[in-house]
């Protein structure tokens, strides 16, 4: 019997998707967003392998377990090799409820520049100080690797992995949204600004850090991206119906 919490997050999280379709940040049938189920806490929800972001439903979305076993009967499975990351960190971090993962060509041009996100522009110096970095270590993530990212990640919710991508972290889809979407807007910027070819105007630490802390009262406020995510689902279901299945 699905719990009322579940269907709400079920539905969430497929709009989540066709909003991430929506917004050319899918990647074929790879890639994860997932959210943690409240009720039984082990549980989390991921999409089914073999269906793009802008076929995903609230009823295909898969129930597995934090090592990626089904718990319920599906015609589909999670692509195991991609979900490894999602439940490394589901696992540790209890106030990330919802994951994210891209791999668009601004995220991965950034995640591949040695110096990695500059906070110089206006979306990237929101990040001041919120964003860690995971060396890469090939594409297979084992044991020992799990537990290197959960330490590289610490206390923050947002990692540049190298050489591959971005990740972001929220209390709530909504909160998860919003960040992908800064950080996302960050790398266009900042890939968009390089290829000028034009010195770059740097931001101070002092006005790095005000603004930071500005934003750090926003971030512990509830409803953080609620409005956004609202107006995105609200235009993804005109443009994309038919994710309410349940
Ligand atoms: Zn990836």
């Amino acid at each position: 019997m699905m719990t009322e919490t579940e269907r709400t997050l079920r539905i969430e999280l497929a709009a989540c998707y066709r909003i991430f379709a929506y917004l050319g940040w899918d990647e074929l049938i790879y890639n994860h967003i997932t959210v943690k189920l409240p009720d039984t806490p082990n549980h989390f929800l991921i999409n089914p392998y073999g269906l793009h972001y802008s076929e995903i439903t609230a009823s295909s979305l898969l129930k597995v377990d934090i090592m990626g076993n089904k718990i319920d009967e599906s015609e589909y499975d999670a692509n195991p090799a991609g979900m490894v990351i999602h439940s490394a960190i589901h696992a540790v971090r209890p106030d990330l409820h919802c994951i994210t993962h891209l791999h668009t060509n601004e995220g991965l041009a950034v995640a591949c520049s040695r110096t990695g996100l500059r906070h110089d522009n206006f979306y990237s110096v929101m990040l001041y100080n919120r964003v860690a970095y995971h060396d890469f270590e090939g594409l297979t993530v084992n044991d020992g690797e799990k537990q290197r990212l959960v330490q590289s990640l610490g206390q923050h919710s947002q990692l540049i992995l190298r050489n591959h991508g971005l990740l972001s972290g929220g209390a709530t889809i909504e909160e998860a949204f919003i960040a992908t979407w800064t950080l996302q807007r960050a790398c266009e910027i900042q890939v968009a600004c390089d290829a000028t070819g034009q010195a770059i105007i740097p931001i101070s630490d002092e006005i790095g850090e005000k603004t930071e802390q500005l934003l750090a009262k926003q971030i512990g406020a509830a409803g953080l991206g609620q409005r956004e995510y609202a107006a995105m689902r609200r235009l993804v279901e005109q443009h994309n119906p038919g994710f309410e299945d349940l």
